[in-house]
């Protein structure tokens, strides 16, 4: 890493106190939703952020963080390698590049279907322990975007939960953007009762991925127990890539 810049202290504390505030709604919402504290993780998702950006949060106590585009992501690693950090992939999943996520992600929350699981079942380096996954599902069956159909899910986690170098841990929506609590909520709500009902067939699942910046209360509400947040943490995002 080059030394910080004044720019790069000036960046560290805004991220810090947005962690701090942050912090500060996931424990009033676990308290207010009757979750038990600290049983949500929040996953900090630095997609188009500088490295500088994520050790700010590394600094204020921040462990586990979130890419969607896999060579920025590679990049930022090979930045930070000998820090404590866990990364997740939450980003659109291709053939070509499930390689090297198999290598360089202890999470992926975003597999939607049968190949791109063998292939990283294949590819995840026989030295780590197993990758963790999670299935992400269309929620609102919206067209243009990715996850597996819920009518589909139960066929797709049988399948998973053969593959010996992936352990599927549990279920992952980005549902269509809502402004309105009560429908965001029942969105989640989907997602959740997908997740019961697979935990009913004796999967052992633990993890709910739902929450962003914008609706991480009514994912909380429903059963939330990773969030993934980034402008509410490192600011707006440049509009597009
Ligand atoms: C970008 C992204 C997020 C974070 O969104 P914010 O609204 O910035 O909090 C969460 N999940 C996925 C899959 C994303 O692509």
């Amino acid at each position: 890493m080059s030394p910080l810049t004044p720019n790069d202290n000036i960046e560290a504390e805004a991220v810090a106190k947005n962690l701090a505030e942050l912090r500060e709604r996931i424990s009033a919402a676990e308290q207010r939703y009757a979750r038990r504290p600290g049983s949500v993780t929040l996953v900090a998702v630095s997609k188009t952020q500088p490295a500088s950006a994520v050790l700010a949060a590394y600094h204020a106590g921040q462990r586990d963080f979130g890419e969607s585009y896999l060579q920025e992501a590679l990049d930022k690693q090979a930045r930070l390698t000998g820090y404590d950090i866990t990364w997740h992939f939450i980003g659109s999943l291709q053939a070509n590049k499930t390689r090297q996520i198999a290598r360089h992600f202890a999470w992926v929350h975003s597999v939607d279907r049968l190949k791109i699981a063998q292939r990283l079942n294949e590819q995840r380096p026989p030295e780590l322990p197993p990758l963790n996954v999670c299935l992400q599902v269309n929620i609102g069956s919206e067209q243009q975007k990715a996850g597996v159909e819920l009518t589909q899910l139960s066929i797709l986690a049988e399948q998973l939960s053969k593959l010996p170098r992936l352990r599927l841990r549990g279920l992952m929506a980005l549902p269509p953007p809502s402004a309105d609590f009560e429908e965001q909520r029942s969105f989640f709500r989907q997602l959740r009762l997908a997740y019961e009902q697979l935990q009913s067939r004796t999967y052992p699942l633990d993890t709910l991925s739902m929450g962003m910046s914008t609706d991480l209360e009514a994912a909380i509400a429903e059963g939330a127990t990773m969030i993934r947040i980034g402008s509410a943490l490192f600011g707006e995002r440049p509009r597009k890539r």
